[in-house]
């Protein structure tokens, strides 16, 4: 039997996590995107081994839940067979990137993504687990609030650039020079003491003083966009996912009518060449759909650290959120489903939930100890949104 990690900061396919519901898997789409033939095979192995359920996470990869043990090595040879896998859990660890779903054929951006996949495969540079890149060069850039610590991106002047998170300039680099000046960027990172005990990101170590050589200035990033809906655009449809969570057969659903499909950051999926809205279940297709206004983790039962069922809760009180608010219900102070601030954030401990405005579950709650009943006895009241 394949050896199986007990507890993993960080899930892949190779090293999956123990949770609630069994084993999660994590795979990491190359260059952010699934042919049909490979969604179609995720959602296979989430019905054969898993339990159906299918998370896209704030790192645009896709997550099996609930499988066991023994289904691991069978799901590692299907993951393989389609091309879903690296070598070995170090390799796979360290392909961390973020790729524009808004690319077309010919430009820039998939050239990019795949040799800085094969960069990053030729041998494991010990880069923290946490640390990635992105490769954001359309004409706005949508990944600016995303997690990434390298950023090659389009400069003001329509040429691409390389960034270092936290900087609010970089670096002009031409096509070919883009990767390369990526990758030494990441090691000026680990030579300069940015990482350490597999920790440490980009932005805290500007923060700290470090400064990339050459780096920070001669080119100033194009504006970044606003944040993406869901709707249709001239390439395809941007599927929005409540939760950011599918069943297998949505998943199936959407791959046996695109091309293909792009993952993203954002809690949706980008269906190439669809030029109607799809309707199925879990998927939303209206911009104004509530769901969208709010955000929940994984919660109970299926996370072992929770201390609450989040998801049900969080879609009772969508509706009463105003539009440009956000709801953010966390099972625990980790905060998965949404590490930054929103303008009301519950979070989950033995006493209840505690209530936190305008920040993030690690901030000082403004209530303590609310019951589930309470806060759904007159919602708008109580979260100060009426
Ligand atoms: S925030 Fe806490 S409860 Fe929610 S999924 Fe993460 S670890 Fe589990």
């Amino acid at each position: 039997m394949t050896s199986v990690a007990i507890k993993g900061w960080c899930p892949s396919a190779h090293r999956p996590m123990h949770s609630g519901d069994g084993l999660v898997a994590r795979i990491r789409p190359r260059g952010g995107r699934l042919s049909s033939a490979q969604a179609v095979a995720i959602a296979d192995l989430a019905e054969r081994y898993g339990n159906r359920l299918i998370d896209l996470t704030g790192r645009a990869n896709l997550q099996i839940r609930g499988l066991c043990a023994e289904a691991h090595a069978p799901l590692l040879a299907t993951l393989a067979q389609f091309g879903l896998i690296d070598a070995d859990a170090e390799i796979e660890s360290q392909r961390n990137m973020l790729v524009t779903p808004f690319w077309t054929d010919g430009d820039d951006t998939q050239w990019l993504a795949v040799q800085l996949e094969r960069a990053l495969s030729v041998g494991c540079l010990g880069l923290p687990a946490k640390f990635g890149f992105a490769v954001d060069c359309g004409d706005e850039r949508v990944l600016a609030p995303n997690s990434a610590d390298v950023r090659i991106e389009r400069s003001a002047d329509g040429g691409l650039m390389l960034r270092a998170d936290g900087c609010p300039a970089g670096h002009p680099v031409a096509r070919q020079q883009a990767v390369p000046a990526a990758l030494s960027l990441a090691k000026w990172f680990l030579a300069s003491g940015g990482a350490s005990g597999g920790r440490g990101r980009m932005a805290a170590h500007i923060g700290n003083g470090a400064r990339p050589p050459h780096m920070l200035v001669g080119a100033s990033p194009a504006s970044a966009a606003t944040p993406p809906r869901p709707g249709l655009c001239s390439e395809g449809a941007l599927v929005g996912l409540a939760f950011g969570q599918l069943l297998s057969t949505t998943l199936r659903f959407l791959a046996e009518r695109a091309a293909g499909l792009r993952m993203t950051p954002w809690r949706m999926i980008f269906a190439e060449g669809l030029s109607e809205m799809p309707e199925h279940d879990g998927i939303v297709s209206d911009a104004d759909d509530p769901l969208l206004r709010v955000s929940a983790c994984t919660g109970a039962p299926s996370c072992q650290a929770t201390h609450a069922e989040t998801r049900t809760l969080a879609a009772a009180l969508a509706p009463h959120m105003p539009a440009q608010a956000h709801l953010h219900i966390s099972g625990c102070t980790k905060g998965c489903a949404h590490p930054g601030a929103a303008a009301v954030t519950l979070v989950a401990n033995v006493d209840g939930f505690d209530l936190i405005c305008d920040g993030s579950t690690r901030d000082a709650p403004a209530r303590r100890g609310l019951t589930r009943a309470q806060i759904l006895a007159d919602p708008r009241a109580l979260l100060g949104i009426g």
